[in-house]
């Protein structure tokens, strides 16, 4: 593919055709609103070139926004249930008609190899369908009190909620998000990353013209400080749900705590893959390339701790760095790469700074470690990196890296692994590789993580609950756990009795 101008005679066709009508800013009540604030740059990973640029929305958006969807959400909400869910269903399927084109996007703006953007857009399609049939299932109970009531429960929505996403899965995050809260009837304010806001504003698009109602779903462009703090200020907002660094987890929780409003905070970690000696050790070395070169090592979940039983310490770092340098390290839109760039500037200099801090600490680097060259780009491509040798105090073994950096440690018995597993403030996933099924029990049982895998890595699916112990956040997404984070619940009480028990305290006369 030729990518004169960083891309930006492909974005520009894409979004002509994809989201047609004007200046590039946020979605608003279903049309495009510029911004009035700084001008963002949008650069390509790959090239480290400017490919468009838009402006920061200003508080006038936001404020519209909030609007739009708390007039869109009172129309959603009194639509029947089985409507709503056709109309989820259909936004999937719009989705799956445009899926080549929103991997494009992704791939040029987050700078991730095309053949994972491909995969990303269809879990999203598939997170609409699957939600679409939650719409009308969401029953309340029926409660067996002791009294002459009827009592039952509903589950009902929050109203508006607020979400805000980072650059490293923004058109994954996006649908992961959006589905479950207007599954469950609320209107959206979506705050995408602003490095990576293009492949969201089309999806509010394509979703509002299969069926939902105008304004339902906002898309919020531009920085965290300024765009992201003003949505979560508005009164509308009931809710905030938020997936990205600890850091700015705790400022968002903050925000929110101070309006007494509730979050989810969906953060980082540094995931422990243990491999025991008994393990397939051919899967093993698959498992752990899988677990932290995929997505560049920019992923929530990678498994960036690599412990291994002393009895295959020496080979296991040989064979994973072997497999490592083999990998094809390459520009994102050539179709046979499996690692692309570094999403940005500030995160490539963090990886590069992590891993010579490792070096310094004693970690020997057995390959990648530096940033390389790739096709004659200057884009920030980070080699896939080994480092043995590496203690878990060091902080190369403590710090997020969210980079292609495996850390590989030795442990003497079972006891020591979950240890060193749980010897982290993270707590977001980890894995085991064992052919012993009651010690695979066990380390899922001891080891302190949101997700635990079991001989897989890294297998995720829209039914299944995801999130984090520890400082790796609080409250779940995705499956039955993440639907109810967007409802809040209500008990209903109907007396029943032709004259009511006066215990209550009362009669009628
Ligand atoms: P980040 O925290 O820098 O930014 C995330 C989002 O918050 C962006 O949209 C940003 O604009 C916004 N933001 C920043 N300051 C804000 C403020 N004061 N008020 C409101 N919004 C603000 O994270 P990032 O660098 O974009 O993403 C990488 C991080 O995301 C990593 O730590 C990664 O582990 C985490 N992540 C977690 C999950 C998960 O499900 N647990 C998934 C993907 C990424």
């Amino acid at each position: 593919m030729d990518m004169t101008n960083h891309g930006a005679e492909q974005v520009t066709e894409l979004l002509n055709r994809l989201l047609p009508g004007g200046v590039f800013g946020s979605y608003v009540a279903g049309q495009l609103m510029a911004g009035e604030g700084e001008t963002i740059s949008l650069i390509n990973p790959a090239t480290a070139g400017e490919f468009m640029a838009y402006q920061d929305a200003h508080e006038g958006v936001i404020v519209a926004a909030a609007e739009a969807a708390e007039k869109a959400q009172k129309l959603w909400w009194a639509k029947a249930a089985s409507e709503r869910g056709r109309i989820m269903y259909a936004c999937g399927q719009a989705i799956r008609q445009i899926d080549e084109d929103l991997a494009w996007l992704e791939s040029i703006s987050a700078g991730k190899p095309i053949r994972d953007c491909r995969v990303e857009v269809a879990k999203v399609a598939e997170m609409f369908e699957y939600y679409a049939g939650w719409c009308d299932k969401l029953t309340g109970q029926v409660l067996p009190v002791p009294t002459s009531h009827m009592t039952y429960t509903r589950h009902e929505p929050i109203g508006v909620v607020a979400q805000i996403t980072p650059w490293n899965a923004p058109v994954f995050t996006c649908g992961w998000q959006i589905a479950p809260a207007i599954c469950a009837g609320n209107g959206v304010l979506l705050k995408p990353s602003e490095l990576t806001p293009l492949s969201s504003t089309v999806i509010a698009h394509v979703i509002q013209q299969a069926g939902l109602p105008e304004g339902l779903v906002n898309i919020i462009n531009g920085y965290g400080h300024t765009a992201g703090a003003t949505a979560i200020a508005q009164p509308q907002t009931g809710k905030v749900i938020f997936v990205g660094s600890p850091a700015t987890g705790s400022k968002i929780a903050q925000a929110a705590a101070l309006r007494t409003i509730p979050s989810v905070l969906e953060l980082g970690g540094k995931s422990a893959n243990i491999v025991f000696a008994d393990a397939d050790v051919d899967r093993a070395v698959i498992g752990a390339q899988a677990a932290v070169f995929s997505a560049a090592g920019q992923s929530c979940v990678s498994g960036s701790r690599l412990l291994v039983h002393s009895s295959l310490y020496e080979q296991m770092v040989e064979r994973v760095a072997s497999a490592a340098s083999r990998l094809q390290l390459g520009l994102p839109w050539l179709e046979d790469t499996t690692v692309g760039p570094i999403q940005n500037a500030k995160q490539f200099a963090h990886v590069q700074n992590l891993v010579a801090a490792g070096v310094a600490a004693g970690a020997k680097l057995v390959t990648g470690g530096r940033g390389a060259v790739v096709g004659g780009e200057l884009g920030y491509f980070q080699a896939p990196t080994v480092l043995a040798g590496v203690d878990n105090a060091m902080q190369v073994a403590q710090e997020e890296i969210f980079g292609p950096v495996l850390s590989v440690m030795p442990f003497t018995d079972e006891e020591e692994a979950i240890t060193l597993a749980n010897d982290t403030r993270f707590g977001l996933a980890g894995a085991v590789w064992t052919a012993d099924v009651g010690r695979a029990h066990r380390l899922a049982a001891q080891v302190r993580a949101g997700t635990f895998w079991v001989n897989s890595y890294k297998a995720i699916n829209v039914m299944a609950p995801f999130g984090g112990f520890a400082e790796s956040g609080y409250g779940r997404s995705s499956g039955y756990e993440g639907l109810m984070e967007y409802t809040q619940t209500k008990s209903v009480w109907v007396e029943t009795a032709a004259q009511p028990a006066a215990q209550f305290g009362y009669s009628i006369s």
